[in-house]
C-alpha cells in the first residue's frame, strides 16, 4: 500500500530550457516518456508528487552552430531582440508541452488555476521569467507575455542589463555590488505591481533588493536563494534581507544547487546532505517565520544532493524535514501552500 504523498509546488526550474537546448542541438528528450538528463520530467513528476511550479524562461548568450557556451559568456549582457526571440521559444515549448500532454500539463495564469490542476493531479505549470533582457523599455512585451501567462519575473540573472545589476557568483562573496535600479528598473517594478507580476530578487544585487524593498507594493520575494550566514555565496541572502523579506510578508525558496547550501560554496559536490537543507530551512524559519518558507529547486539548472537527485526524490527531503520535528502542517506549507498563498496575496 502506497502512503498518500505531500505535493510540492516548485518556485524555481530550468526545465524548459533544458527542453529547448536539446531540441536546438538536434537532440531532443522528451518530457513525457523522462530522460536520465532530466530532473523533472513526467515520470519523476508522478513519482515525487511535484504538483506544479515556477518554470523559468532563461536566455543564453546566442550561440553560432557548434559553439559551447563557457560559463564566462553567459554573464556577458545580451540584446533585447535575441533575448524576445528566445523567450518566445521557451513560452512555445510550454504551450507545446501543455497541448501534447492530454491534461497531464496545464498553464495557471492564476491561484485558482493552480488548485484546479492540482485537483485532477495535472502539473501546474506557471510562467517564470529569470532575467528580463526580453522586456523592452516600453514594457509591449511584458503586456504580450502577461497575455501569455507569464505571472513572475526577476529583473536580473547574474548580469546586467537595461532594468538593474545582477550579483556575480564568486565564493565566497557578498550580494553587495554594483548600483540600484535603474530608472526603467523603477518603472519595471511598478508594472508589476499593477499588472499583479511577482518580482523575484534572487540573482538581485543588493542596492537592488534595497530599491524594490522601497518602491514595491506586493511581498518580497526571492525564488530560489538561501542563507549567506551559512553559504557566503552573493546569491544568498543577508540576515538584513531577510528581515525585510519577513516585514513584508514575503517568501524564500529554498534552493536545492549545492554551491548554494554549503558552507565551502563546492558547485559540483552532489555528496551534500539533507541535513545541510535543514539547517538552512531551521534558519530561515526563524528569521521567516512558517508562512516565509517554500521550496526553490532549481531543479535542471544545477547540481543538487543526491540523496534528492530529481524531482523524484523532494518525498526523501519531505520525510527528512518530518524527522527533524517539523510537523505535517508545516511540511505541507512549505512544500505547496506558501507559494500558492503568496501568489495570491500578489493578486494572482
Ligand atoms: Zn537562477
Amino acid at each position: 500500500m502506497s502512503e498518500t504523498l505531500i505535493p510540492v509546488f516548485d518556485g524555481h526550474n530550468d526545465t524548459l530550457l533544458r527542453l529547448v537546448m536539446a531540441e536546438m542541438k538536434g537532440e531532443p528528450i522528451s518530457f513525457f516518456d523522462g530522460h536520465d538528463s532530466l530532473h523533472i520530467d513526467l515520470p519523476k513528476a508522478h513519482q515525487g508528487a511535484l504538483a506544479g511550479g515556477l518554470f523559468a524562461m532563461f536566455v543564453p548568450p546566442k550561440q553560432e552552430p557548434g559553439q559551447e557556451l563557457k560559463f564566462e559568456d553567459m554573464q556577458r549582457p545580451i540584446d533585447q531582440e535575441h533575448a524576445l526571440d528566445f523567450t518566445m521559444a521557451m513560452a512555445a515549448c510550454a504551450y507545446r508541452l501543455e497541448r501534447e500532454s492530454k491534461g497531464a500539463v496545464t498553464i495557471c495564469r492564476s491561484t485558482s488555476d493552480i488548485k484546479a490542476a492540482m485537483e485532477k493531479g495535472s502539473i501546474a505549470l506557471m510562467l517564470h521569467i529569470e532575467g528580463a533582457e526580453a522586456i523592452d523599455k516600453d514594457f509591449n512585451a511584458l503586456e504580450v507575455l502577461y497575455g501569455a501567462g507569464l505571472r513572475s519575473i526577476g529583473p536580473v540573472w547574474s548580469r546586467d542589463n537595461i532594468f538593474a545589476h545582477g550579483v556575480p557568483f564568486d565564493f565566497p562573496g557578498t550580494p553587495d555590488h554594483g548600483p540600484g535600479l535603474t530608472d526603467l528598473g523603477k518603472e519595471f517594478v511598478k508594472h508589476c505591481n499593477d499588472m499583479g507580476i511577482v518580482i523575484d530578487m534572487s540573482h538581485l544585487n543588493e542596492a537592488g533588493f534595497w530599491d524594490i524593498q522601497k518602491l514595491s507594493k506586493h511581498p518580497l520575494v526571492a525564488t530560489h536563494s538561501n542563507v549567506h550566514v551559512l553559504s557566503q555565496t552573493p546569491r544568498n541572502l543577508t540576515d538584513k534581507q531577510l528581515d525585510a523579506i519577513a516585514e513584508s510578508k514575503g517568501v524564500v525558496g529554498l534552493n536545492y544547487a549545492v554551491g548554494f547550501l554549503r558552507e565551502d560554496g563546492e558547485k559540483y559536490n552532489a555528496d551534500t546532505t539533507l541535513e545541510t537543507m535543514l539547517i538552512h530551512f531551521d534558519y530561515l524559519l526563524d528569521k521567516l517565520g512558517e508562512e516565509g518558507v517554500a521550496l526553490g529547486s532549481d531543479f535542471d539548472g544545477a547540481t543538487v544532493p543526491q540523496t534528492i537527485g530529481s524531482a523524484a526524490g523532494n518525498p526523501l527531503l519531505l520525510k527528512a524535514m518530518a524527522e527533524h520535528g517539523y510537523g505535517q502542517e508545516l511540511i505541507e506549507k512549505i512544500a505547496y501552500k506558501n507559494w500558492l498563498s503568496l501568489l495570491e496575496r500578489t493578486g494572482i
